[in-house]
């Protein structure tokens, strides 16, 4: 059999992560614009056994054998398209639970959270990471395009019955997609969604890598920020990386504040945790030099603060500006 099992790959949110892949190229009930296997082609809406647990248990565990302690910080399910499509997921799941105490992650669209049976399996998992794109029907069938039997409500009235029964991480990603779900409209129906849901995390993430259809762009920073001002009042973000933050041998604070916010503008509280080899005292009273100095400025998104270089343009950045 194919190696179903790859890595440990770097992540972000998942640090060193081994990954599982279930289901052969490309098996999924959607299509998504953004879909970096290419288009889907024919849908796959059953779910079925396309390996033997069997066989890809063995190769876990065969992996496993090969890593000193250390090596892996999470085993991830992760398919060549929707991972909940394999009918012995769950099984599959308890196994590797069964072999290791590595916290186990399912990243998956999330359109079969409604059938019990899905819900049931996803809760042996540590964190589940389900898809929520779009606030409104239109726009999920215009960014997800998914087979025309998995509606909107179905997928959200499926992610709300799992957190309810769902005790573990319940992370949603959020693909923010340039003139697509970045508007201050989209983002706040996609907020009111989320409010039902109560997910315990809210990622955004961007098309960094080749989307299947070319139209498909990252959102520019101002987008980022309004993403962060509306979404981040229902739980906490996690943004997408724009730069390195890594300070180890900066030891200017105002060169490492004016890197930083140059890259990615930020609230005050976090710019003094990235910056926590100085005192948040210290920070502050730089921040207002910086300002003072017109080398930085605060810009207001829906109620919230950010720190900016002086030299990002935002409408209407002269009248926000504190
Ligand atoms: S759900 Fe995932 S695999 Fe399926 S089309 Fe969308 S991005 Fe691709």
């Amino acid at each position: 059999m194919v190696k179903r099992v790859f890595g440990p790959v770097p992540s972000r949110r998942l640090g060193k992560s081994l990954g599982i892949d279930p289901v052969p190229l490309k098996t999924c009930n959607w299509n998504c614009v953004y879909c970096q296997l290419g288009r889907t082609n024919p849908f796959v809406t059953e779910r079925q056994h396309f390996y033997k647990n069997e066989d890809i248990l063995t190769q876990v565990r065969e992996t496993l054998g090969t890593h000193a302690p250390g090596d892996i910080d999470w085993i991830t399910f992760v398919g060549s398209g929707e991972t909940t499509l394999h009918a012995g997921l769950g099984e599959m799941i308890r196994g590797v639970k069964s072999m290791t105490e590595l916290p186990v992650a399912v990243i998956t669209n999330g359109s079969l959270l409604y059938l019990p049976e899905v819900r049931q399996e996803l809760t042996a998992a540590d964190a589940v990471l389900p898809s929520l794109d779009a606030g409104n029907p239109d726009l999920y069938r215009k960014i997800n395009r998914p087979h025309p039997i998995f509606s909107f409500d179905r997928l959200v009235e499926g992610l709300i019955a799992f957190r309810k029964v769902y005790e573990n991480q319940l992370w949603v990603e959020v693909m923010l997609i340039k003139g697509l779900n970045d508007s201050e409209k989209a983002l706040k129906e996609i907020a009111d969604q989320l409010e039902q849901i109560q997910p315990d995390e809210v990622h955004i993430v961007q098309p960094t890598r080749p989307p299947v259809e070319m139209w498909v762009e990252p959102p520019d920073e101002e987008a980022l920020l309004r993403a962060h001002a509306i979404l981040g009042k229902v739980a906490k973000l996690v943004m997408p990386p724009m730069g390195s933050f890594d300070f180890g041998s900066e030891e200017d604070l105002v060169e490492a504040i004016v890197g930083i916010i140059t890259r990615h503008p930020m609230r005050e509280s976090e710019l003094i945790q990235s910056l926590e080899k100085w005192s948040s005292q210290n920070v502050k009273e730089t921040l207002n030099d910086l300002e003072s100095s017109g080398k930085a400025q605060v810009i207001t998104r829906y109620g919230t603060r950010f720190w900016s270089a002086s030299g990002s343009h935002y409408p209407n950045s002269k009248h926000e500006s504190k």
